[in-house]
């Protein structure tokens, strides 16, 4: 995957993460929000039937005076006279009942227990009703008015017991009672939540098991409508402490609280569940989602798309300034590389045309190091992979003011380079770039000698130390002959200098027919050339020597007719310098020419 593409999905997952972080936060907040709103809803909701069941009490304990103080009424009730008393009460209670249908229960008690008058049923008195209704035996008792619901025949009603005196003495009691449902009704109109009635069964008498079979927990319906059965079962599920919960049903979300409802004596007597209808509120908070999804989603296209133009731009640049590098390097005909030492990171086209590969994978399959190709040298300034237990490139470090070298072949080819390196760092790691000059047609010029094209004076030098050294470190032997053509300037006299010239040619030629490729051969100087034996004592110096100066006897150097040579041998010496032994071989070349020439002296 690339940076880019990387980049870019890490910006739009930082969006995702912020955007759903912020959408989390709204949302519990709403969710707080939400709650509140319930929780005042269903304060406003019980505060609204508290009002509603003292207004109710307060107008009908009003209507019970009035109509227990119209005349004849109390005489009736003491008298327990059910048809006067219906009489008297019929047109009140038509007036109460046009006022408001959901009275269902307009009735005179004695204060011996028994029912004197139903208004709504004026058949049936008589009866011990006290015996069924704890509230009338209450009112019996304190001679105090009472008001809560309780059941009936009729059903759960909130009832309003009234007690009459005649003078100080208790005489009975006139009960109204008014269905459940005229509440219900009410809290609707009030709240606009639907609301269900539900009484605790302990409150029920035996006679109105038969209405309230069905309920929550310890309580029981007193009306239920059909549509909020399946909700109401749904809440009841696993909710006997009936909690407040959000149902879902039919794609609809209601919030149903509880509301307990209280007596007088602080028993909870029933409880209202209030039925809020909040799809809207999930709605919005769908909407919320909607939204949140959408700006992610526009936020996720813009950054996307100012990270590809920015991007895009820098990398033009970056590309064009790469290119510039690139093409400088590689017009460049040094060869150019980067590298921590072993391996190679950067090389440029010079280097790739130099070694035959076409990049650096290739090379790297066969090669890790450019130090592979590095090959002995004749003297100390050539380097080596590893150098005094250093790295090249470290060593190229630790030596900066002295010229190094490399030899490096190609098919058969060897070429020389100077090396140049400089540090950089990078990532805490050190890379070296290493520029490698190709001298090779310098270092012939500076090493080789025009006319005869082996090493000149100056070279000779050089490798001398270089294999004193060696053969100091080695403890190996090592010889050198000086060779002087004798009367040479006879020859020049008598064939002129190009003639001379070729009889040195011709005698190098000769020469180097007769010694080995590890020997070091070179023009000492005129007519004077010396050959360094590595690893041979004095005695093998001694007969290559005479095998040289036969086979120079021996040569046609027409039209020169015949050239000789004297050899001075010496062996070098532990502990001596190239001075010392330069001097002894001299020594011995002169004694040679002494002796009368043509001849070798050890
Ligand atoms: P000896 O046997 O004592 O060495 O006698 P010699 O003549 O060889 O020695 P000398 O040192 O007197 O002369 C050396 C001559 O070599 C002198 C010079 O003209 C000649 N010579 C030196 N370099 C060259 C060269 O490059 N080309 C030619 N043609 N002659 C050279
Ligand atoms: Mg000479
Ligand atoms: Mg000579």
């Amino acid at each position: 995957m690339s940076f880019k593409l990387r980049a870019q999905l890490l910006i739009a997952l930082i969006v995702m993460i912020v955007s759903t972080t912020l959408t989390y936060y709204h949302i519990f907040q709403e969710h707080e929000f939400a709650l509140q709103r319930a929780e005042r809803s269903s304060a406003n909701v019980k505060l609204t039937f508290d009002a509603m069941l003292k207004d109710t009490e307060h107008f009908y304990s009003f209507r019970a005076f009035s109509n227990i103080h119209s005349e004849g009424v109390s005489d009736a009730i003491k008298k327990r006279d059910t048809q006067a008393l219906y009489n008297l009460s019929y047109p009140r209670y038509k007036t109460l009942r046009e006022e408001n249908p959901s009275l269902i229960i307009m009735q005179f008690h004695a204060s011996n227990g028994l029912s004197i008058l139903r208004m709504h049923r004026k058949e049936l008195f008589g009866d011990d009703i006290a015996s069924r209704r704890p509230m009338l035996r209450e009112v019996h008792k304190s001679h105090k008015l009472l008001s809560g619901f309780e059941g009936g025949i009729r059903g759960i009603a909130y009832r309003i017991v009234v007690p009459v005196f005649e003078g100080a003495n208790y005489i009975g009691a006139l009960e109204f009672g008014i269905d459940t449902n005229y509440f219900i009704e009410k809290i609707k109109k009030y709240t606009a939540s639907e609301s269900v009635l539900l009484i605790h069964q302990d409150l029920l008498g035996a006679a109105d098991e038969r209405f309230y079979k069905n309920g929550i927990g310890m309580y029981r319906y007193s009306a239920i409508r059909d549509d909020q059965k399946e909700l109401m079962a749904l809440f009841a599920k696993n909710n006997s402490k009936m909690q407040s919960r959000v149902i879902t049903l039919n794609k609809k979300d209601y919030e149903i609280n509880p509301l307990f409802l209280k007596d007088s004596l602080k028993r909870n007597i029933g409880v209202i569940l209030t039925i809020n209808d909040v799809s809207k509120g999930y709605r919005g908070l769908i909407e919320i989602v909607m939204g949140s999804v959408l700006l992610t989603l526009i936020m996720i296209i813009v950054f996307w798309g100012v990270f590809e133009y920015i991007f895009n731009r820098l990398f033009e640049k970056l590309n064009l300034q790469e290119q510039y590098i690139h093409t400088i390097l590689d017009s460049e005909h040094n060869i150019v590389i980067v590298t921590d030492g072993e391996t190679i990171i950067y090389a440029n086209q010079a280097f790739f045309d130099f070694f035959g590969y076409s990049d650096l994978t290739s090379f790297r399959l066969e090669h890790q190091c450019i130090c592979d190709f590095f090959e002995e040298g004749e003297s100390d300034e050539y380097l080596k992979a590893k150098m005094d237990d250093m790295l090249w490139t470290e060593y190229l470090m630790f030596y900066p003011n002295i010229e190094h070298k490399v030899k490096m072949s190609r098919e058969g080819k060897a070429s020389i380079f100077t090396v140049h390196s400089q540090q950089m760092d990078y990532k805490n790691q050190i890379r070296h770039v290493v520029v490698f000059t190709d001298i090779t047609k310098l270092n012939e010029l500076a090493t080789l000698d025009v006319l005869t094209q082996i090493s000149n004076r100056f070279q000779f030098d050089k490798n001398l130390d270089h294999f004193i050294t060696l053969s100091e470190r080695y403890a190996h032997e090592m010889s050198m002959l000086l060779i002087d053509i004798d009367h040479f300037k006879n020859v020049n006299d008598s064939y002129g200098h190009l003639v001379g010239d070729e009889v040195l040619k011709k005698l190098v030629h000769v020469l180097l027919g007769g010694i080995r490729k590890s020997d070091i051969i070179a023009r000492w100087g005129g007519e004077e050339f010396v050959i360094l034996l590595p690893q041979n004592g004095l005695y093998t110096a001694t007969k290559l020597a005479e095998s040289l100066c036969k086979a120079v006897e021996a040569h046609d150097f027409a039209p020169v007719n015949h050239i000789t040579c004297s050899i001075g041998v010496a062996e070098w010496k532990r502990g001596e310098n190239a001075d010392e032994l330069l001097h002894r071989v001299d020594e011995k070349l002169y004694r040679a020419k002494e002796m009368g020439r043509n001849c070798v002296v050890s």
